[in-house]
C-alpha cells in the first residue's frame, strides 16, 4: 500500500492525531516535533508533523489516503561488464538464499568490495516473481550513485527514484529512495536493500528503522549493508545470517594509514600553513595524484582554506550546506581540482581516481568515520592503493581500533 496524497481510499481521516500528539504517517509521537498553527482557512488549529514534512505535509485537518499497487512480472535482466569476484559471487548467492527463505542478511563488507552488484541476482530474480524491490540509503548522495549503476545494468527495467524534491516514479515496483521516503510504504516491499545502513541518520533514529519494518510485507527479506555494523544490526539478521567480504573487489589489500603525530591547530590560528601538512600535500602533487583533506570542524576549514590555496591553486572546500558541493565534488575528478578539503560529508558515496587521503586533527574523528575516509583511497582497479595519513595531537581508541580493523580485513578476518 501506498500513501499517496489527494486520491486513493482514506487510510487514516487525519494525518495527524492533534490531541495525543501521533502522526499516523512516520509514527512520530516526540511533542517537540509538531508544528500548530492558526488556519483562517480552516477556521481553527492545524497541527503538522516536523518530522517528516520533508515528504509532503502530514497535518491534523488532512486525511491520509493510499492506494494498492498490483504486483506484476518483469524480465529485469541486468549486464555487468565485469565478473563478480570469487567473494562477490559468494555473497551474492547468500542474498539470493535470503530473498528465498524470506530471512534478513547483513552483509558486512570492506569499504571498495562491490556491494551494490553483490545485490544484483537477487534484485533479478525478485521482479521475476513480480516481487517489489527497494533499494534505500540514508544517504542521498548513495541514492543518486546507486540509481546510476542500477540503471546502466538493468537497461530495460522502470526504476523508480525517490529523495527530497526528487520523484521519478513509475509503479513502485522498483524503488530506489531515501529511507524516508518509506513512511509512504506500507507492507509493500517483498526486498528491501539498506545499503550505508550505519549512515547518520538511520542508527540514531529508531523510528527510520521502523519505516523499514512497515514498509517490508510479511514475507520479506531485508538486506542490511554495512562496513562498520554495530551489535543492532548483528542483532536484527541473527548472527548466522552475517556474511562477510573482507577483500575488495579487486583483490588488492586495503592501504593502512600512517599516524603522524604533531597538532595542526596552533599554526592555522596563526595563519600558518602547517609544515608538515605542506609537505605532504606537494608529495602528492608531484606524483601527480590528487588529495582529500579531512578537518573535523567547519570553521578550521574556512581559516585553512586561504593558506592552502595561496600554495596550490587549484584547491577547493566544501561542506554539507554547500550549494556548489555536487560541482566542487565533479571538479575533483577532472583536473581543476588536485586538493579538495572535506568535512564527513565526503567520508562515503565519493570514489576519485589516483587518490591520497589526509586527515587533519585524527583524534577527533570515530572510528566508523576513519574506517569510511579511508575506504576512500584504492577503489579504482588501476589504482588499487594510495597513502593516508592521519595527522593527530595524540593516539585515540578510535584511531588504534580503526588501524586494527583494517589490519584484520588484510588478513581476512573480521573483528565481529
Ligand atoms: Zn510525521
Amino acid at each position: 500500500m501506498l500513501i499517496k496524497f489527494g486520491d486513493g481510499e482514506v487510510y487514516k481521516s487525519q494525518g495527524v492525531d492533534p490531541v495525543k500528539k501521533i502522526c499516523r504517517r512516520c509514527g512520530n509521537n516526540s511533542r517537540k516535533y509538531f508544528y500548530r498553527y492558526y488556519s483562517r482557512f480552516h477556521g481553527s488549529d492545524v497541527t503538522y508533523c516536523l518530522k517528516c514534512v520533508s515528504i509532503g505535509r502530514s497535518d491534523s485537518v488532512t486525511p491520509l489516503t493510499a492506494v494498492h499497487v498490483e504486483r506484476a512480472v518483469e524480465s529485469c535482466r541486468y549486464h555487468l561488464d565485469f565478473d563478480l569476484s570469487d567473494g562477490q559471487k559468494k555473497a551474492s548467492d547468500r542474498v539470493v538464499q535470503a530473498l528465498e527463505n524470506n530471512e534478513n542478511l547483513l552483509l558486512y563488507a570492506v569499504t571498495g568490495a562491490g556491494k551494490t552488484e553483490i545485490s544484483f541476482e537477487a534484485i533479478s530474480l525478485a521482479r521475476q516473481r513480480g516481487l517489489n524491490v527497494a533499494f534505500v540509503s540514508p544517504r542521498i548522495d548513495v541514492v543518486k550513485e546507486v540509481y546510476l549503476r542500477l540503471t546502466a545494468a538493468f537497461k530495460d527495467a522502470r526504476i523508480d527514484l525517490l529523495y527530497s524534491g526528487v520523484k521519478v516514479a513509475f509503479d513502485h515496483r522498483f524503488t530506489v529512495c531515501t529511507v524516508h521516503q518509506l513512511y509512504n510504504h506500507i507492507s509493500h516491499f517483498d526486498l528491501i536493500i539498506v545499503d550505508e545502513t550505519d549512515a547518520f541518520p538511520l542508527p540514531e533514529d529508531s523510528q527510520l528503522m521502523d519505516a523499514i519494518l512497515r514498509a517490508a510485507t510479511e514475507k520479506s527479506s531485508i538486506i542490511l549493508m554495512t562496513a562498520t555494523p554495530s551489535k543492532r544490526m548483528i542483532n536484527f539478521a541473527g548472527r548466522e545470517n552475517v556474511v562477510t567480504l573482507t577483500r575488495r573487489y579487486h583483490g588488492y589489500d586495503l592501504a593502512v594509514p600512517e599516524i603522524i603525530r604533531g597538532s595542526a591547530d596552533r599554526d592555522i590560528q596563526k595563519n600558518r600553513l602547517p609544515e608538515t601538512l605542506h609537505m605532504l600535500i606537494q608529495n602528492v602533487i608531484a606524483q601527480n595524484r590528487r588529495v582529500l583533506v579531512f578537518v573535523p570542524e567547519i570553521s578550521m576549514m574556512q581559516q585553512l582554506f586561504p593558506l592552502i590555496r595561496e600554495k596550490y591553486p587549484l584547491s577547493a572546500s566544501v561542506y554539507s550546506q554547500d550549494h556548489e558541493r555536487y560541482l566542487k565534488v565533479d571538479s575533483m575528478r577532472g583536473d581543476e581540482t588536485k586538493v579538495l578539503l572535506t568535512t564527513t560529508i565526503l567520508e562515503r558515496g565519493v570514489t576519485f581516481e589516483n587518490l591520497d587521503v589526509i586527515v587533519l586533527g585524527a583524534e577527533k574523528f570515530n572510528t566508523n568515520s576513519l574506517i569510511q575516509i579511508c575506504g576512500r583511497v584504492g577503489r579504482k582497479v588501476d589504482d588499487p592503493t594510495g597513502s593516508i595519513w592521519f595527522m593527530a595531537a595524540h593516539h585515540t581508541g578510535s584511531i588504534r581500533r580503526t588501524i586494527k580493523i583494517i589490519k584484520s580485513f588484510n588478513k581476512g578476518e573480521t573483528a565481529i
